[in-house]
């Protein structure tokens, strides 16, 4: 699925409708006060469109985890605050998702207003994409826009059941998702290189079977790489290594080989010899750690040989990093890939969370054509698989 023939906000009429949109809120709030902004900021486009179009907006979002209970620790309304500051115009708050409250503020809306709901997840219905709570939520609207790809692999009463009341279409930043991702997956510039990393190779093999389709190049780099050294023969020392992979990674090397990818290991190996921020770090080669030490990023030599693929590409998916990078000290090997895909000029799409932080982080996030707003959406997405929170929009 590449959702490249969905209809976006500007294939319907909007004017004078009632629109409800489900957001990505989901942002650190401790005390009242929000401390990232950026997903607010990032929701702007949609909802500026649609007012300017003049559309009652009516928003939607979770936040946090309440576990189906009203909890005002996990209450929207620090965020109808700063969205108001952002617009420059009132934005109503609802004291509750469906209730008497939602339902007269929403029916109230004049064209160009706004109103904020409350947390969906204030209700368990929402997770368990209960048909009636759906149908609620939908009443509050006549349009139904999805703009939160982070939540989009899940088929939650907001993020898709709602679909089935109302016709929908997605907001400016899942059309975005869909039209870059989409289209590298679909019609890729070449060489077309992916970059996996991250702790364990169980939570990719989706990922890399259906990448192995239709990739040059496959690099892979982080805890994951030493399953491969190890199935192909290497001493892995202590590092993180997924013995009953094996056959598994042997048979995705086979595939690699048969398919004419190339596949790209590491051949040096930061290691250390606990797994902590200070520990000692040495050097060597991958296929012979000895025992007592463990991989904790990837060498310079790795480095450079992984830097001139990335150069030498012209699309670039990355996603998770080649080390423990939230250690300062064996972070480098992550950093100098971002550094790489930030330089290589081609088409450079970051697969949300770690990759995605580490890009942010080292300042390259403006050098990237595309950083995915969701890390399990974006895997699932370039796995292939369906996500519910497209399949449900309406085809062009
Ligand atoms: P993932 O969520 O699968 O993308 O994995 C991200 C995590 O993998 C990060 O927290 C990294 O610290 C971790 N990681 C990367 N390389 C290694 C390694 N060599 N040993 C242990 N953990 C690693």
């Amino acid at each position: 699925m590449t959702g490249l023939n969905k209809k976006s906000i500007e294939d319907i009429e909007v004017g004078g409708k009632r629109v409800l949109v489900r957001c990505d809120f989901n942002v650190p709030i401790s005390g009242g006060v929000i401390s990232d902004d950026k997903r607010i900021v990032e929701s702007l486009p949609t909802i500026k469109y649609l007012l300017s179009k003049g559309a009652k907006v009516v928003l939607c979002s979770h936040l946090g985890r309440p576990k189906g209970e009203f909890n005002m620790k996990y209450s929207l309304a620090p965020v109808a605050t700063r969205l108001s500051e952002l617009l420059g115009i009132p934005v109503a708050m609802a004291k509750d998702v469906i209730g008497e409250d939602a339902q007269a503020k929403a029916a109230a809306l004049k064209d160009g207003e706004v109103l904020l709901i409350e947390n969906v997840r204030f209700h368990a219905e929402e997770e368990k994409n209960d048909k009636t709570f759906a149908k609620a939520l939908a009443s509050l609207a006549e349009i139904y826009v999805n703009d939160a790809f982070g939540t989009a692999h899940r088929a939650h009463a907001s993020t898709a059941g709602v679909a089935e009341f109302l016709p929908a279409v997605c907001g400016y930043l899942i059309q975005k998702e869909i039209s870059i991702m989409g289209g590298a997956l679909e019609n890729p510039k070449r060489p077309f290189t992916a970059i996996l990393g991250g702790a364990k190779v169980s939570d990719k093999i989706g990922v890399i079977k259906s990448l192995l389709d239709k990739v040059d190049i496959l690099v892979i780099g982080g805890g994951m790489a030493y399953t491969f050294v190890k199935a192909l023969g290497g001493n892995v020392g202590d590092s993180i290594c997924e013995h009953d992979k094996f056959d598994l990674a042997k048979e995705l090397v086979y595939k690699a080989i048969t398919k004419g990818v190339r596949i790209m290991l590491p051949i040096d190996t930061v290691v250390a010899d606990q797994f902590a921020a200070d520990a000692k770090a040495s050097l060597t080669p991958t296929y012979s750690i000895p025992e007592g030490l463990q991989g904790m990023d990837i060498g310079p030599n790795t480095i450079e040989i992984f830097s001139n693929a990335i150069k030498s590409s012209a699309t670039v998916i990355w996603n998770g990093p080649m080390g423990v990078f939230e250690f300062e000290n064996f972070a480098k090997g992550t950093e100098a890939i971002a550094k790489a895909v930030a330089e290589s000029g081609a088409v450079s799409i970051i697969g949300g969370g770690d990759s995605a932080a580490a890009v942010e982080k080292l300042g390259f996030a403006d050098k990237m054509t595309h950083i995915s707003t969701g890390g399990g959406a974006s895997l699932e997405f370039l796995e292939g698989l369906e996500l519910p929170g497209i399949a449900c929009l309406q085809d062009k």
